[in-house]
């Protein structure tokens, strides 16, 4: 992912409208590109801060984001971790089925 396409995909990171694909790219440009990092914290400190101020709260808007970072970094991990089992599930359907046909054919 480019700086360009991870600008367009903050307002739907801080909406939580992003699919797992484009949510797991957007994280992986985050850490590693430090002027999106920031470009993301200011956003995001914009938009909830507005927010807030509609709402008369009282604001930690950096403890929020990192709430907000922290997650999308949860999702991903249930995510991948829903793809190995479903992986292993797989793996195991094709054995048990290998051993049905050899059980068949001897
Ligand atoms: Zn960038």
């Amino acid at each position: 992912m480019d700086c360009k396409s991870f600008e367009k995909l903050i307002p739907d990171f801080i909406a939580e409208r992003m699919d797992y694909p484009s949510l797991k790219r957007f994280l992986a440009h985050r850490e590693k590109c430090a002027e999106c990092r920031e470009e993301l914290e200011i956003r995001f400190l914009v938009s909830e801060g507005i927010q807030r101020l509609e709402d008369g709260n009282a604001f930690d808007l950096q403890a929020e984001l990192e709430q907000h970072l922290l997650d999308s970094k949860k999702k991903i991990r249930f995510n991948d971790g829903f793809l190995s089992l479903g992986l292993a599930l797989e793996v195991t359907a094709v054995c048990l089925l290998a051993g049905i046909l050899v059980w068949i054919l001897l």
